[in-house]
This record gives structure tokens, C-alpha cells and sequence, in this order.
């Protein structure tokens, strides 16, 4: 299957930004939205309900990879389709970080996704400190591995990858568009040696400064099929134009 053959993903991450009059702003401006790409808006849980969608998806920024029971402030998958979403990012470098979500959890996250008919945006990459150390591939393995114990084929056929450098997000240092095809062929190579075909349909897409001004070269890569957007997916119009860079 060529590149071609992959629908184009954007998905927007709010993280904990917005506000309901960004959601009727979008709701707006968005539905209008002209690209072959799959659209989604991960926004804060709250905010959910009002979107009004035509044209793009939503989706949820974390997910619980349990049913229910006594785990405040967590949200389940079933919560979360009920509350309209189709997709979850999992594993955020911010929320690995900060929650100290290890790659057996974040993997686990995806299976209680995929269960509950929510289509998981697995985000895997690496720190500067294990770039500069030339350990990349060593380490984005260790987490597609731990993907692959859990998940089946035909799972992570149901699955989104994220490729998001975590020395790019947020920082307006946007990995070169080589820098960019290099990690994920080395990902597609990866699933490859799971299942060709699965490898072959997967889409990869890139995270870290994506702007208006860049995506268009760097969703030409080969095997980037376009992008996980956070600060540049809070303004509307450039948000719509990321999305047209995916044409
Ligand atoms: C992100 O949070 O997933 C992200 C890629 O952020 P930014 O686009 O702001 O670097």
C-alpha cells in the first residue's frame, strides 16, 4: 500500500486550553474545513459537549484503562464515547512525564480503547538527552515493544502512531523534515517485522511545532501521514491550514 493509499490524519491537542467560546469558534469555522484528511479536535474534557461536528471528530486527551469503580477524576472509555468521542490521544510525552505513565499502562490504555470502539493515538519519542545519545531507535523500540506485547495485529491496525519528539513540543524547534522520515520509517520498519500489511496501513503522524508555515513539507515525507497539532490547533485558521497541508 503506498502513502497514498493512507487516509492523512490531523488531529489537534488543546491540552488545557480553550474555552466554550474557542469551541463555537471552531464549531463555526471549522465545519467548513475542505481536506482529505480525517480531522479530530482533542479537547478538554469538559468542552466536549459542545462541540457541534460535521466535519471533524473529536476526541479525548486521556483515557482510564479500567471500567469504573473508585478512581477520582479519571475517565472511562465508555464516559468518553457517550460524551462523543471517536478517538483518545494515550500516552503524551506531557502525561508520561508528569503522571509517570509507563509504557505497559499507556499500552493497556490503547487495548481499553480499541475494546470500547475508541480509536487510541498511541505518542511515542524521545527526550534531547536520548537523541544526543544517539539511542533514538533503542528507545522508541522499547516503546513500540511494549505496544506489540499487548496489542494484536489486529488491534494495532485500529491504532494511530504519533511521532513526537519531545524536545520539539512545544518549543518551536520542529524536527527537519529528515529528521522526521527518518523515525518513522524506523517505526513502519518496526510494525514491518510484525506484519507487512499492518505496516503498510498504519498511519504515523508527526508532533512537535507543526505550523502552517511547515507541515506542508513535512507531511510530504513519505511515511508521515500527518501531524498531532498542539499550540498551532488553538487558532482556527491555522489550524485549517495545517489541515489543507495534508492534501
Ligand atoms: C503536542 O502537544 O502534541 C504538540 C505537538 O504540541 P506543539 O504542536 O505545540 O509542539
Amino acid at each position: 500500500m503506498s502513502k497514498n493509499n493512507r487516509q492523512p490524519f490531523v488531529a489537534g491537542n488543546w491540552k488545557m486550553n480553550g474555552s466554550l467560546a474557542l469551541v463555537a469558534d471552531f464549531n463555526e469555522k471549522l465545519n467548513t474545513v475542505n481536506t482529505r484528511a480525517q480531522v479530530v479536535i482533542c479537547a478538554p474534557s469538559v468542552l466536549l459537549h459542545a462541540f457541534k461536528s460535521t466535519a471533524f471528530s473529536i476526541g479525548a486527551q486521556n483515557v482510564s484503562h479500567l471500567d469504573n469503580g473508585a478512581h477520582t477524576g479519571e475517565l472511562s472509555v465508555s464516559m468518553l464515547k457517550e460524551a462523543g468521542c471517536e478517538f483518545a490521544i494515550v500516552g503524551h510525552s506531557e502525561r508520561r512525564e508528569d503522571q509517570g505513565e509507563s509504557n505497559s499502562l499507556v499500552a493497556q490504555k490503547a487495548a481499553k480503547c480499541i475494546a470500547g470502539n475508541l480509536t487510541p493515538i498511541i505518542c511515542v519519542g524521545e527526550s534531547l538527552e536520548v537523541r544526543e545519545a544517539g539511542q533514538v531507535e533503542a528507545f522508541v523500540g522499547q516503546q513500540l515493544d511494549a505496544l506489540i506485547d499487548v496489542l494484536s495485529i489486529d488491534e494495532l491496525k485500529q491504532s494511530v502512531i504519533a511521532y513526537e519528539p519531545i524536545w520539539a513540543i512545544g518549543t518551536g524547534k520542529t524536527a527537519s523534515p529528515e529528521q522526521a522520515q527518518e523515525v518513522h520509517e524506523f517505526i513502519r520498519g518496526y510494525f514491518a517485522k510484525v506484519d507487512a500489511e499492518l505496516a503498510q496501513g498504519l498511519r504515523i503522524v508527526y508532533g512537535g511545532s507543526v505550523k502552517p508555515e511547515n507541515a506542508e513539507t513535512l507531511f510530504a515525507q513519505n511515511d508521515v501521514d500527518g501531524g498531532l497539532i498542539g499550540g498551532a490547533s488553538l487558532k482556527a485558521e491555522d489550524f485549517i491550514s495545517i489541515c489543507h497541508a495534508a492534501n
